[in-house]
């Protein structure tokens, strides 16, 4: 593969306000316009599919929820050894971060998440889920494939990269917090931007979405104890009834956000979960209510917290129960907004538009889902994007966290192929200013 040997032709256009960093307008060079699409052909090459579509299947057979990813982690290690890729390991119980490049800056970081979901797969086939009540219903298994996929490109490539690629297969991304624990372990050191992608059921195969800013929301979790005084369901004069108190503190939970958040700023509040009373003719002691929060803005997120807290306690309290309120911030902590980079945006529609096609570049809605990934977008810029892969002339595929999710194997090429180009364009593109050669850039501001 000779795509690297213009490189010395690269002509930079300087944006002096960003300082430290420069950016190269994708106009100047057909040659690097090439590459995603070059990365794309030799990530087609049935070999490395098949490759690729095995590793796949072995991770899907043998799910592991957060923080258990112990085989997962294994298997991938064992992928980057046969490569070559140096590595550290443990990082944050069971992530490993690895290295391709020249071990100098840039340094720009690819994440892929490992952990499975604590449910049924009801998909029957030959690579079906061999652990009970397991099962890679959000394509997390796709996604470590197609990071160690990159992995053996960039590899391949390793002497022409003009800095250093972080591969960061983390941990827990399903409520665990897995990308905080990474952060901490120090996973982002020295990285100026990072790159994740998600597989997406509703996008045609060969098409990417995303957006610039918000793309997904904030989000926790809450549970409370509204707790009275059980007794005859007859007599309700003697008893403090927690079923009615909590059905109050439910209906009031709802004008939150339809009588205390501006109309134009999306939130949610959701009671998920009801439990109290196991008799008809029993008053219970307590009821146990609980559910989940999300908004874009930190203002309104930390709002929404602190009106959930006041809402459930004193609204109990009218009824004269006790009500407590917990978060879980130590086993869920609070997700941030996902916020795409403005710059990295306009580079990914660049890149992916070189590969694909701009017409293949959607710009999509916010959604109120989340994603750990943006603990890392608190850090660096970063950019997180969804990857299609419905192919209309097969069955519709169901969405992530169902029983009966599938993915669609030939979507692996080209998350590999973009996470690798993501990965070159980007050292090439973002060059820190004192590593560009003497007389091979000019400034034209
Ligand atoms: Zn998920
Ligand atoms: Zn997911």
């Amino acid at each position: 593969m000779g795509f690297f040997n213009w490189v010395f032709l690269v002509v930079v256009v300087l944006h002096s306000v960003d300082s430290t960093i420069v950016y190269s307008s994708s106009l100047f060079s057909n040659e690097l316009s090439k590459i995603p699409s070059e990365l794309l052909d030799f990530a087609k090459d049935p070999v490395l599919v098949d490759w690729m579509v095995g590793i796949r299947r072995k991770i899907h057979e043998n799910p592991e929820l957060g923080y258990e990813e112990f085989k997962t982690s294994e298997l991938i290690r064992a992928e980057l050894d046969k490569m070559g890729v140096r590595y550290n390991y443990p990082v944050a119980v069971t992530g490993v971060v690895g290295f391709i490049g020249t071990g100098e800056p840039p340094f720009v970081a690819l994440r892929a998440d490992m952990d499975a979901l604590p449910m049924q797969e009801m998909v029957e086939w030959d690579h079906k889920s061999k652990i009970p009540g397991k099962m890679h219903a959000c394509g997390h298994d796709a996604h470590v494939t197609m990071l160690i996929g990159a992995a053996k490109i960039l590899q391949e490539h390793r002497e022409e990269l003009k800095g250093t690629v972080v591969l960061v297969f983390q941990p827990a991304e399903e409520g665990g917090g897995g990308a905080a624990k990474m952060i901490s372990a120090g996973a982002l050191e020295n990285v100026s931007a990072i790159f994740g992608l998600h597989v997406d059921h509703s996008t045609r195969i060969g098409e990417v979405a995303s957006r610039s800013g918000p793309i997904l929301a904030g989000s926790g979790f809450f549970e409370a104890v509204i707790s009275g005084k059980g007794g005859h369901a007859a007599i309700p004069q003697h008893t403090i009834d927690p079923i009615l108190a909590a059905s109050n503190v439910i209906v009031s939970l709802q004008h939150l956000v339809s009588r205390e958040a501006d109309p134009l700023d999306s939130q949610v509040v959701t009671v998920a979960k009801f439990q109290g009373g196991g008799a008809f003719n029993v008053i219970p002691d307590s009821v146990t209510i609980g559910g989940t929060f999300r908004a874009f803005s930190k203002e309104s997120f930390v709002q929404l917290r602190k009106r959930i807290e006041e809402v459930i306690t004193r609204q109990a309290s009218v009824q004269r129960c006790n009500a407590t309120v917990n978060f879980f911030t130590e086993e869920k902590p609070f997700f941030p907004a996902t916020i795409n980079d403005k710059n990295l945006h306009e580079y990914f529609r660049n890149v992916a538009g070189d590969m694909l096609g701009i017409d293949k570049v959607h710009i999509m809605n916010p959604v109120m889902g989340s994603e750990d990934f943006a603990f890392y977008q608190e850090v660096v810029p970063g950019y997180f994007f969804f990857l299609g892969m419905q192919n209309e002339t097969r069955k519709q595929l169901k969405s992530v966290h169902s029983p009966y999710f599938e993915i669609n194997e030939d979507m692996l090429p080209y998350g590999a192929a973009l996470h690798a180009s993501l990965a070159v364009r980007y050292l090439l593109d973002f060059q820190p200013k004192d590593h560009l050669p003497e007389g091979k850039y000019h400034d034209e501001l």
